[in-house]
């Protein structure tokens, strides 16, 4: 998957199109958290100290009608670019016509500019969600060169990064679309064993192609979370209250043939009453007998995964092991994290939103090699998919 990067080009008095993904969560005009600015500013730092000229385009949202264009303006994200950079950021409310073509022909080397959520073109016929045709060739032709660093649309084909890539214009990954490729790519591609999966979240039905793809390519696939009851119910185990997808049964129990001895269950788990932080907790060995449901791995199983765990040198998860949000379920991904965090000279990466969520909220991040901006994309790196908008990047 070798991609030519922004450093391999020559940027000095380049107009530089820039995709990145802004796509931050915004309420009444104020930005809930600015990881996603943070992420890419070491790709534009890189086209300013290089000379060249930074024209940057994010979505944000969805935008279906015009009314959907309220609080989806991306002006406060231009604001806070600025406090960041320290330095302006020339914002241009509009996606396309004569103002942003006058203020790109007004920008100076080393000048930033953002213009307007490229998802108001979709208020007409989807023309960015569709991937039109004109609207990527007009796009493409604001600049001399694009560097794609939105990681999280890479699994969409849109006229703000397919589109413009597919008129032939110079098309490189940034610093971020390149440390996901490398990171994710060489984890589930090239991995340095042992490589271990950890799967977990909620249900079996969001990871079933992330299970197929890894089960040939990892040493063990440990399982928690909720979809850990599904592959108990395959096993003909009893459940109580526990979540369980009946009509994936059937395929949990071909996944338990096809992945054999790499497959690792939970042992015991942390199970109660009610979905709930204020009722008592009961740690059950086994099948989960009583009208309970099981919300966190227990901690035997914490010690068997520690265990497997050991000596591993590519770790890659997906999933929370339990109902971390809650104080009384979140020990079985912390203890997972610990585990994690002892590894020595192990790359470690975590993704999937509610996944990274976790190893921010337990205090974990910092343990990790790398952690996944992009939810569906990494999802489907992982799955072994061609991500279109990574594809539309020019070969090394
Ligand atoms: P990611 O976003 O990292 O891909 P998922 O969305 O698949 O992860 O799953 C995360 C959710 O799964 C969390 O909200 C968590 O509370 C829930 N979850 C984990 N274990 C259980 C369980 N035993 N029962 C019910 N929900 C669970
Ligand atoms: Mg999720």
């Amino acid at each position: 998957m070798a991609k030519k990067t922004i450093e391999d080009l020559d940027l000095k008095d380049k107009k530089v199109l820039v995709r990145v993904d802004f796509n931050v969560p915004l309420k009444d005009g104020v930005i809930g958290d600015d990881t996603r600015i943070k992420a890419a500013l070491p790709t534009i730092k890189y086209v300013l100290d290089n000379n060249g000229k930074a024209i940057l385009f994010s979505h944000l949202g969805r935008v279906k009608t015009e009314e959907d264009k309220a609080g989806k303006s991306l002006a406060p994200v231009a604001k806070r670019l600025g406090e960041l950079l320290g330095k302006e950021v020339i914002f241009v409310p509009e996606t396309r016509g004569a103002a942003l073509e006058a203020a790109i022909a007004d920008m100076k080397d080393g000048d930033v500019l953002l213009f307007e959520n490229t998802r108001f073109e979709d208020v007409d016929g989807k023309k960015e969600s569709k991937n039109d045709e004109e609207l990527g060739k007009y796009w493409a032709s604001l600049g001399d060169v694009f560097v794609n660093d939105a990681f999280g649309t890479a699994h969409r084909a849109h006229a703000s990064n397919v589109g413009i890539a597919s008129t032939g214009i110079p098309t490189v990954a940034g610093f971020l679309m390149e440390k996901e490729i490398k990171f994710i790519g060489e984890a589930v591609e090239d991995p340095k064993r042992p490589m271990i999966a950890i799967l977990g979240g909620a249900k079996v039905s969001d990871k079933i192609g992330v299970i197929k793809n890894l089960i040939p390519k990892a040493d063990k696939i440990l399982i928690g979370g909720g979809m850990t009851y599904t592959f108990y119910a395959a096993k003909g185990m009893k459940i109580g209250k526990s979540l369980v997808e009946t009509d994936k049964i059937d395929l949990a129990k071909e996944l338990i043939a096809e992945a054999g001895d790499k497959l690792v269950l939970p042992i015991d788990n942390i199970c109660a009453a009610e979905f709930s932080n204020d009722v008592p907790t009961e740690t059950i060995e086994g099948e989960i007998e009583g009208d309970v449901m099981a919300l966190d791995i227990g901690p035997a199983s914490v010690a068997l995964f520690a265990e497997t765990l050991a000596g591993a040198k590519t770790v890659v998860w997906n999933g929370p092991m339990g109902v971390f949000e809650m104080s009384n379920f979140a020990n079985g991904t912390i203890g997972v994290c610990e585990a994690i965090a002892n590894l020595e000279g192990a790359t470690t990466i975590i993704g999937g939103g509610d996944s990274a969520a976790a190893a921010e909220q337990l205090g974990f991040a910092d343990k990790f090699t790398h952690i996944s901006t992009g939810g569906g994309a990494s999802l489907e790196l992982l799955e072994g998919k061609t991500l279109p908008g990574l594809a539309a990047i020019n070969d090394k």
